[in-house]
C-alpha cells in the first residue's frame, strides 16, 4: 500500500468554477480515508485528480512520495483502482473478462488472468463457477458493484479510489456490501480514498474521515471516534 499526499491542490474548471481552492491532506498507507461533505464541495474532483482523469490547476500530488503529475496518466491509472456509483462494466464482456481488463492490458497470459478473476470473485463473495461467464446485465446492482470492486483490485493497485460505490444499491444490499467490504479491507489492507455523503457509511468504514465544505475546504480530519466525541 502507498501513501497519498495532496499539497495545496486546487482545481478551477475552464468555465471558472473553483471546485477546489486549496486542499492539503495526508492519506496514510493502508488506511481507508473517507471524504464527506455537501454535494458540490469538490469530493469527486479531488478523487479524479488523484487518478488524473482531470489535471489540478495548482499543487502537488504524491503517491508514495513520487509526483504523479510527472507520470504518464494512462500508465498511472493501471496502478490505481477506481470504483464509481454505476461501475461501468463493459456490457458485452463476461464478468471474468471485465475483471481481467487491467491485467490484460498489463500483458498477463490468459490462464493467469482467469485465475486472478476467479480469486477476486471469491474475495468479493461471488461464486466464480456461477458468475464468471455471466454478462453484467445478468447480475443485480449490488453484485455489479462487487464486480466493480473486484475489477479495481485485479492488478493489485497501489491505491483504491471509490466514488459513492454503494449509494446506488438498495439499503439492505448496501448494509451487506459495507459489511463485506470491511472484511475485504481487513484482508487486503489497501490505501483507500472513498467519497460518500452517507455519514453512517463514513463512520462504519472509515479509519479517518475528512469533512469538507464548499470549495474543498477541509474542516476536520480525524478517526470517526474523535469526530463523534467533539
Ligand atoms: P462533489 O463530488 O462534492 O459533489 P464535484 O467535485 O463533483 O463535487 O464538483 C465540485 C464543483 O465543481 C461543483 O460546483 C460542480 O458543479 C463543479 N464541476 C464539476 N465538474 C465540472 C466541470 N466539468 N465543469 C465545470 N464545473 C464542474
Ligand atoms: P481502454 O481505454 O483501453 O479501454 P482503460 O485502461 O483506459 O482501457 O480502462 C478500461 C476501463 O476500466 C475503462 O472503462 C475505465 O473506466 C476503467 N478503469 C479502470 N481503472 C481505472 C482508473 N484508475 N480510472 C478510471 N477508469 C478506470
Amino acid at each position: 500500500a502507498a501513501s497519498i499526499t495532496l499539497q495545496d491542490v486546487g482545481k478551477t474548471y475552464p468555465d471558472g468554477t473553483v471546485a477546489v481552492g486549496d486542499f492539503s491532506l495526508e492519506v496514510r498507507a493502508g488506511e481507508l480515508t473517507v471524504l464527506i461533505g455537501p454535494s458540490g464541495c469538490g469530493k469527486s474532483t479531488i478523487l479524479r485528480m488523484i487518478n488524473r482523469l482531470i489535471e489540478p490547476t495548482k499543487g502537488t500530488i504524491l503517491l508514495d512520495g513520487q509526483d504523479i503529475l510527472k507520470r504518464n496518466p494512462v500508465e498511472l491509472r493501471r496502478h490505481i483502482g477506481y470504483v464509481i456509483q454505476n461501475v461501468g462494466l463493459f456490457p458485452h464482456q463476461k464478468i471474468g473478462a471485465n475483471i481481467g481488463t487491467v491485467p490484460k492490458l498489463l500483458g498477463w497470459d490468459r490462464a493467469r488472468v482467469r485465475a486472478r478473476a476467479d480469486e477476486l470473485l471469491d474475495l468479493v463473495g461471488l461464486d466464480p463457477a456461477r458468475y464468471r461467464d455471466r454478462y453484467p446485465h445478468e447480475l443485480s446492482g449490488g453484485q455489479r458493484q462487487r464486480v466493480g470492486v473486484a475489477r479495481a483490485l485485479a492488478a493489485d493497485p497501489l491505491v483504491l479510489l471509490m466514488d459513492e460505490p454503494f449509494s446506488a444499491v438498495d439499503p439492505i444490499a448496501r448494509g451487506r456490501l459495507q459489511e463485506e467490504f470491511l472484511k475485504l479491507q481487513a484482508a487486503v489492507r489497501k490505501t483507500i480514498v472513498m467519497v460518500t455523503h452517507d455519514i453512517d457509511e463514513a463512520v462504519r468504514l472509515g479509519d479517518r474521515i475528512a469533512v469538507l465544505a464548499e470549495g474543498g475546504r477541509l474542516q476536520q480530519y480525524a478517526p470517526p471516534a474523535e469526530l463523534l466525541s467533539r
